[in-house]
């Protein structure tokens, strides 16, 4: 039985704090439920938003005229080294949950905000290893055809923050599988702390934002060079970060309103007090045409404009 609300404000949900309501809003904890809603607003002839852990989505001021679908599964099991999860679970949970059976490999993804099904949507990664080195298969739902369909890990197309399932958003993903390593649970237990602790030392962590907002783009191989020359790192897959872009033009510590490009790490437009989106809008703007005019280099967003 789903319980549709109206008027539910999103901003305090989300990890920016930015944005209006949502003219209706559902919490959905199975598939039987996403199927339900999706047929909800389907007879009212409304757009539907699906939302997860809300930590990489930029809310509009005017809010969302939309039913906005909260997956909030969060069923999981374990199976000798495997584990299925709903793609409602915290990915922080799951790391922990794994660390307390001996199982681990993937603690440098500990503290990336969000569930499951973000997480593989997006190919959420850090410090180097991404969602995709440990998933074996993805069941999700066509929100056109409602068939679910079980995709493994090559059909997925993963790519560096990319993903089948954000090339073609009518898939919902409801359920993933992963294949973690054996590890000693008190070594995985302080590999995972590290982890966060290295983050929160980095400034990645607990920031009004939603994350990197730009992806960071591939380069001509001289502005690699000068990149690798400057920071003594090498560019990889021929990518240059983008806080580094941002800086070179300038807006490191940029602001407009209350929207700020973050001075620890620019690629981080945080909200500094009661910004909104048109002010992250108006940041993103600038430091597009900056970056651009500068180095005619296109930056693309990372972050999900609603
Ligand atoms: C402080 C901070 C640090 C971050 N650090 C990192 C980092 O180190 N590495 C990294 O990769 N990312 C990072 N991010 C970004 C973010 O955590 C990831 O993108 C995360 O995987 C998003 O998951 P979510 O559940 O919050 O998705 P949401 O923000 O809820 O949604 C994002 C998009 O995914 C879609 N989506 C969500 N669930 C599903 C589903 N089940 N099926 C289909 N589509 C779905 C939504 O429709 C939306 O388009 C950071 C964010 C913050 C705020």
């Amino acid at each position: 039985m789903l319980t549709i609300k109206e008027h539910v404000q999103i901003a305090p949900l989300t990890t920016f704090g930015i944005g209006g309501p949502a003219r209706y809003f559902v919490d959905v904890r199975t598939e039987d439920e996403i199927r339900a809603a999706l047929a909800w607003a389907r007879e009212r002839g409304l757009r539907f938003v699906v939302l997860a852990g809300k930590s990489n989505v930029l809310v509009p001021d005017e809010g969302l005229d939309a039913l906005v679908i909260n997956i909030t599964s969060n069923s999981f099991s374990f199976s000798g080294t495997q584990l299925s999860a709903d793609a409602g679970c915290n990915l922080l949970t799951l790391v922990r949950e794994a660390t307390k059976r001996g199982l681990g490999g993937w603690e440098k993804l500990a503290g990336i905000p969000g569930t499951m099904g973000g997480a593989v949507r997006g190919n959420a990664g850090a410090f180097g290893p991404e969602i995709k080195d440990f998933v074996i298969s993805v069941r999700a739902l066509s929100s056109q055809s409602g068939e679910y369909r079980d995709f493994v890990n090559r059909d997925i197309g993963f790519a560096y923050r990319d993903s089948f399932f954000k090339r073609d958003p009518q898939w919902i993903i409801t359920r993933v599988r992963v294949k973690l390593a054996k590890a000693d649970p008190a070594a995985s237990v302080r590999f995972t702390e590290e982890t966060i602790a290295e983050r929160e030392r980095r400034h990645i962590q607990n920031v009004r934002a939603a994350g990197s907002f730009f992806v960071n783009p591939v380069v001509p191989r001289a502005i690699q060079e000068l990149f690798e020359r400057e920071k003594g790192a090498p560019a990889r897959e021929g990518r240059v970060p983008a806080g580094w872009l941002i800086e070179k033009v300038g807006l490191k510590g940029a602001r407009v309103g209350d929207a700020v490009a973050s001075g620890q790490h620019p690629n981080y437009l945080k909200n500094d007090g009661k910004a909104s989106a048109k002010d992250v809008l108006a940041l993103a703007q600038k430091i597009k045409d900056a970056v651009r005019k500068q180095f005619g280099i296109e930056l693309q967003e990372e972050a999900v404009v609603l």
